[in-house]
């Protein structure tokens, strides 16, 4: 079970983005790896035709296009929505199985709405 959702808040812990906030985009299981809203923007010089590795967005025709870059899972950290703060999450039991709770307030994490 990912520790790290969609829409979950997470916090930069290095890089040149370390310590910015945003919220979970998509995750990439297999590359250990998701993008962030706003975090790790880069700019792409697109051609037309040219075929891009596409994580997540929408088909691209060329011209510059800006995107956010996956991250390491590792370099995330999940940020409590009570808390307000980087914390570890541990899991419980709830009325709907495994649940993500706070590990320091036991504040159960957002769900992904789209099973992803
Ligand atoms: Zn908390």
């Amino acid at each position: 079970m990912p520790t790290i959702v969609k829409g979950d808040t997470v916090m930069v812990r290095r890089g040149r983005e370390k310590g910015k906030r945003g919220t979970i985009k998509a995750v990439f299981p297999r590359a250990n790896a998701a993008t962030v809203e706003g975090i790790n923007v880069v700019k792409r010089h697109t051609k037309t035709g040219t075929q891009q590795q596409n994580m997540g967005g929408a088909a691209q025709t060329g011209g510059i296009l800006e995107k956010e870059a996956p991250l390491p899972l590792s370099a995330l950290m999940y940020v409590c929505v009570k808390c307000n703060m980087p914390a570890r999450v541990r899991y419980q039991d709830g009325a709907n199985g495994i649940q993500r709770v706070c590990a320091k307030c036991g504040e159960p994490a957002r769900e992904s709405s789209k099973g992803a």
